[in-house]
């Protein structure tokens, strides 16, 4: 690997059950800029707070577990810090584990902005599932799966880059 470089997190959940199907290594990006009304991590939102996390030691530690069958971006917002998760990403899918990535951002606004932000286009072209847009207090629901308010969306990005818009992951 050549990269020694650092991504900004708040944390790590290491055999997560809730953050996309089977057991998920979660990284928790520090910073985002959506400030959702209700939101249930305050803390994440400050671009300078969080920690400095090697990025090299991570995917060292994803690729030795024996345990998890996929690791998840959640925030905070990994779009804030793109190229950083986009080559832990390209590091991940060598060792065949599938990506899900949580955002403030709805599909169609990073398809419209993924070729003048760092790293959007990179990280749309090496993750397998996007849950989008911003928690919605108002259609919050506890009984619906992965997902905060019901206005997110669980998107299949390869088949969504194809297409051109939307396409839900089939369940
Ligand atoms: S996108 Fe997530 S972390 Fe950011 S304000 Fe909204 S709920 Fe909070």
């Amino acid at each position: 690997m050549e990269s020694s470089d650092f991504v900004r997190l708040s944390g790590i959940a290491y055999e997560s059950l809730v953050n996309g199907p089977g057991i998920r290594r979660v990284l928790f990006a520090q910073g985002c800029k959506h400030n959702c009304k209700g939101c249930f991590n305050q803390d994440t939102h400050s671009l300078e707070g969080g920690e400095l996390v090697d990025m090299d030691k991570i995917i060292c530690d994803i690729k030795k577990s024996f345990i998890i069958n996929g690791v998840t971006f959640s925030g905070g917002d990994p779009l804030e810090q793109a190229d950083k998760f986009s080559y832990i990403a390209k590091e991940v899918k060598k060792a065949g584990l599938n990506i899900w990535t949580y955002t403030g951002y709805t599909f169609e606004y990073i398809l419209e902005h993924k070729d003048e932000k760092k790293g959007w286009k990179e990280l749309l072209n090496n993750i397998d599932v996007l849950v989008d847009g911003k928690f919605d207090e108002g259609k919050k629901d506890d009984t619906i799966r992965f997902r905060g308010s019901a206005n997110q969306r669980i998107i299949d990005v390869q088949k969504s880059l194809i297409a051109g818009k939307a396409v839900g992951v089939e369940s």
